[in-house]
């Protein structure tokens, strides 16, 4: 089946249910055994839910794996996948990357051994080489946030296995609707669900979803014995979020790109970063490995951080919030809010800088959206 029709029904069947349409909140820590010694397909809410149980398979079907699992949190999930690793383990980073993986990676796992060792994934011979000194794992995001940089994920997969590493890729940004990570080599997929896939910025999730077996079972077995899985009720929503999940995009994609375009033309705006210009340097790769831009992209002001602040002032339908993929329009500052955790040497060196904007735009009435920069640009 494809796509649409899979985040409709995928992980769901009503016969399961008393015949509901809806997956239902199975609201309960605990499941009554069949006899002794005879538990029934649950036995406690931890180890497996049956409304968590409905996400997760509809998840896995729509990243095209074997398997999927639901977290509290997007950074539950990407701690979880990163437990599978051991002191001593050297995981590649790309270098310009969500700053709470940065955050995770330098305050809390490397005070347990381990190293998250930074290479710009686009350079492949920087990347052979630090591959070359030994790696468990490569951790890809693409596109970056909020450079919107993007990583060849078929090239870069294929070069991590041949050092006996394993790929990750965080595709928060794009969701299995405009990227399918796994069908290019990839072997982890993790998510924050808060973004696009519940897309209604009223819950915070993750996701990780597996093709191969074993790593899947790795996976299991630490969301169970860590117990980060997400509960019923932010479930439900998810799995409601997701059957719009493919509308939705496309509609994010037009606007996006459209308010990308506009902006490209405005005077005070310096460039826009954004993959589905032609301008973007990786223009054809975006093309070539991913099936639309999804809503989020940044730009840069002529004025600096004044400048910036005037228009983060001045907005009155984009909202100033951290976030991203709901059906509303938001904005921020990543210097002063999403990218405070990142040291500030290390983000000049990468390029985020006072000038830059990110947005992130709904599903709002594209002429509203631009006439609303368009008038807090005005004086910037
Ligand atoms: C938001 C986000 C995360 C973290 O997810 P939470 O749900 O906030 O824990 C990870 N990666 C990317 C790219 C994100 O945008």
């Amino acid at each position: 089946m494809k796509f649409k029709t899979l985040a409709i029904h995928a992980g769901h069947s009503p016969a399961e249910h008393m015949g509901a349409v809806m997956t239902p909140i199975y609201q309960t820590s605990t499941f009554a055994f069949r006899g002794v010694n005879r538990p029934g397909a649950f036995d406690y809410s931890r180890s497996g839910n049956p409304t968590r149980k409905a996400l997760e398979n509809c998840l896995a079907s729509l990243e095209g794996g074997s398997s999927g699992f639901a977290f509290a949190t997007g950074m539950a999930a990407e701690t979880t996948v990163l437990m599978m690793f051991d002191s001593g383990d050297r995981i590649v980073v790309h270098s310009d990357l969500y700053g709470g993986t940065y955050r995770l990676f330098q305050s809390v796992l490397r005070g347990k051994g381990i190293e998250a060792v930074y290479v710009d994934l686009r350079d492949a011979a920087a990347t052979e080489r630090v591959l070359a000194g030994g790696a468990a794992a490569v951790w890809i995001e693409s596109p970056t946030n909020p450079l919107m940089n993007l990583v060849d994920l078929e090239a870069v997969s294929a070069q991590a296995h041949r050092h006996g590493a394993i790929a990750i890729c965080d595709n928060t940004f794009l969701s299995p609707y405009f990227q399918r990570p796994l069908d290019l080599g990839v072997d982890v997929v993790v998510h924050s669900t808060t973004k696009y896939i519940n897309g209604h910025s009223d819950v915070v999730g993750g996701a990780a979803v597996v093709k191969d077996a074993e790593l899947g079972g790795k996976i299991g077995f630490l969301q169970n014995a860590m117990g980060t899985c997400a509960g019923p009720q932010d479930c439900f929503l998810v799995l409601r979020g997701i059957k719009t999940l493919a509308v939705r995009m496309e509609e994010h994609n037009r606007n996006a790109l459209a308010v990308a375009r506009w902006l490209e033309c405005h005077a005070k705006v310096a460039g826009v970063l954004h993959p589905g210009l032609e301008s973007h340097p990786q223009h054809a790769l975006a093309r070539k490995q991913m099936s639309g831009y999804g809503g989020t992209f940044s730009f840069r002001l002529r004025g600096g951080q004044d400048a910036a602040f005037h228009l983060l002032d001045r907005v009155r339908l984009f909202t100033l919030a951290e976030s991203l993929g709901g059906v509303e329009s938001l904005i921020e500052h990543p210097v002063t809010m999403t990218h405070v955790s990142v040291a500030s040497d290390a983000l000049q060196e990468m390029g985020i800088t006072p000038d830059l904007v990110r947005v992130s735009v709904g599903v709002e009435d594209v002429e509203d959206l631009i006439s609303d920069l368009d008038y807090a640009l005005a004086g910037a």
